[in-house]
């Protein structure tokens, strides 16, 4: 099968690989849709911690069954997530499943290949059927969706909450898609205007951090208070750092967006003590924001698609990951 490797960062190989085996209790899936993502390009652009190269590449994707060890039959469509917790550590059995000793450990990459093996772990807690009606770019966006389903999930935002999103890639809009639909008012705050005008034609507001201030904004939007929630979807140190300033006494900063394992943040203690700013960082999902993160897929209680840019065979993968290093695009669709 031909499947892409990330053989060191700014370098993908489209390599012949043998087609997998169903692993014991698990599924091969002939994936149909692979998507970009902030983290595989992060990977790419920079390297990452959790992906030694080397590496498979690619891990939001839904596809067909092609070889099953599961109660799925081969030839089903099916939608999964790449990682699945082991429901017996420490932090599964306190409900923090996302941090599940080895969840990280055993996470599956490759999913910009023709092939990719799902283990039983992942078969069990996070596979679901793909409705026919619902197609295999809609149901790739489950990976992350789930996240952002989660990163909510840690946030309890009211609907008359003033909510600034920092950040105009996938997440920050997605972010802005759920958060809409449960009645915040939004203002996503971006640098490419493209993006933007995504965000404004899904009914988003927006403000273009090149040419205005976030800061001055938020104000005369909230009575001088700053924004009750502070979402940050860059992974930019600088912004980590700004985002605080911009919430108001007793708001909430999310950073979202994770920074290189080395980096770190400075923040004025006193404004955090003082002004009670709480800071929270969502980090991946648990098996019930995945299966809430279906349930508004197929329920079409939202619809991801224009955060497509383009359609692209395997074969374009290394040109697709150039594309967004020049700022082209949100997210590719993968056809291997
Ligand atoms: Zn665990």
């Amino acid at each position: 099968m031909r499947a892409a490797v990330l053989l060191r960062p700014g370098a993908i190989e489209l390599q012949d690989l043998p087609i997998p085996e169903a692993p014991p209790g698990g599924l091969v899936v002939r994936v149909r849709t692979a998507l970009t993502d902030g983290t595989d390009f992060k990977a790419f652009r920079r390297g990452h911690p959790r992906m030694p190269m080397p590496t498979p590449f690619g891990h939001e994707f839904s596809g067909d069954v092609a070889a099953s060890d599961s109660s799925f039959a081969v030839g089903d469509a099916v939608m999964c997530v790449h990682t699945a917790p082991c429901g017996e550590c420490y932090w599964c059995k306190r409900g923090q499943e996302e941090l599940c000793e080895t969840i990280m450990p055993t996470m599956i990459l490759g999913a910009y290949a023709e092939y990719i093996q799902v283990p039983e772990r992942i078969v069990k807690r996070n596979c679901y059927p793909k409705p026919p009606e619902l197609s295999y770019v809609t149901a790739a966006f489950l990976e992350p969706l789930s996240c952002v389903v989660h990163s909510l999930d840690l946030l309890n935002c009211r609907p008359d909450d003033n909510v600034l999103i920092i950040g105009d890639g996938g997440f920050g809009l997605l972010h802005a898609m759920l958060l809409k639909r449960s009645g915040a008012t939004v203002l996503l705050a971006g640098r490419r205007e493209p993006r933007l005008k995504i965000a404004r034609d899904l009914g988003i507001e927006t403000i273009n951090a090149r040419s205005r201030n976030i800061g001055e904004e938020i104000r005369k939007r909230t009575r001088d208070r700053g924004a009750d929630i502070v979402i940050e979807c860059t992974g930019r140190e600088e912004v980590w750092e700004a985002a605080p300033d911009l919430a108001r006494r007793g708001g909430t900063v999310s950073f979202f967006g994770g920074l290189p394992p080395d980096a770190k943040a400075l923040f004025t203690a006193s404004r955090l003590h003082y002004d009670e700013i709480r800071l929270i960082s969502p980090f991946h999902f648990t098996p019930a924001a995945v299966k809430r993160a279906r349930d508004l897929l197929v329920e079409k209680k939202i619809d991801p698609l224009p955060l497509i840019t383009e359609t692209v065979p395997l074969a374009e993968i290394a040109t697709v990951f150039e594309r967004l290093k020049n700022g082209e695009g949100i997210k590719f669709a993968v056809t291997p």
